[in-house]
């Protein structure tokens, strides 16, 4: 298991600004996160594809998935999600962050 620094993106769903991925044990070792993979958010659990440029969109965890990485999706956010927040959502509206 490999922590790698990335840009620094936002989770679509809450907001948190992170610059570093970390894969599922087991699960490409080594591989730098690339365009089409899956990230969790360390805040809130959400399940995002990684798309050009560092952004995420949340997303279902993948028909091509194995039963052992819905397993290791499924349990990571239910740890995250268990622990609850780190910091609170940031919410964006047209006058700027709240
Ligand atoms: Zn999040």
């Amino acid at each position: 298991m490999h922590t790698h620094k990335v840009p620094r993106h936002a989770c679509p769903t809450c907001g948190i600004g992170n610059d570093r991925a970390t894969e599922l044990p087991g699960v490409n070792d080594g591989d730098k996160p690339k365009v089409g993979d899956h990230l969790i958010c360390f805040n809130c659990g959400q399940l995002c594809r990684l798309g050009v440029g560092f952004v995420l969109e949340p997303a279902d965890i993948p028909a091509s998935a194995s039963k052992k990485e819905r397993a290791q999706v499924k349990k990571a956010q239910a740890l995250i999600r268990a622990r609850g927040l780190i910091r609170p959502p940031i919410i964006h509206s047209k006058w700027g962050r709240k």
